[in-house]
């Protein structure tokens, strides 16, 4: 279920899976698909630039963006030790290159797109059914 400042989402509609998934890899918001959620690649935006979609939801929400990290961080490394692997270096080097790859590279790299992966799949409600957002916004809202 869609959050209640979802903002337009005209476009995706339109977009296939692989287009969603290149936007993803390029840090775009999964509300309109054409804001950019990052300033630069270690400072993300509180909200989208251009349909004011928020990104963060309080403490604690982007600790699920460590499961997308995990696979993404274990992608890079087997892309890059297949690759080593086909270049026929040995084992030793293969192993090394693609730790190297992952822990060198892969935090600065994977660390902004692992977050836009999170706030898409969060969007997207595949993880709960909205309950808990209301419940937080209610309580929230009786704090007030
Ligand atoms: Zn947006």
């Amino acid at each position: 279920m869609p959050m209640p400042d979802s903002g337009p989402d005209t476009l995706g509609h339109r977009l296939s899976i692989p287009a969603k998934a290149c936007r993803l890899m390029r840090c775009r918001c999964p509300a309109c698909w054409r804001g950019e959620m990052f300033e630069h690649p270690l400072r993300m935006r509180p909200q989208c630039p251009l349909c004011a979609y928020r990104f963060d939801r309080g403490n604690g929400y982007f600790v699920g963006a460590m499961y997308a990290s995990y696979a993404l961080s274990l992608g890079l490394g087997i892309a890059v030790a297949i690759a080593a692997w086909l270049a026929s270096a040995s084992v030793g080097v293969t192993v090394s290159v693609a730790c190297a790859a992952v822990g060198l590279v892969g935090p600065l790299a994977i660390f902004p797109i692992s977050r836009a992966v999170w706030v898409w799949v969060e969007r997207e409600g595949w993880l709960h059914d909205g309950e808990e957002d209301r419940e937080v916004l209610l309580r929230n809202h009786r704090r007030r």
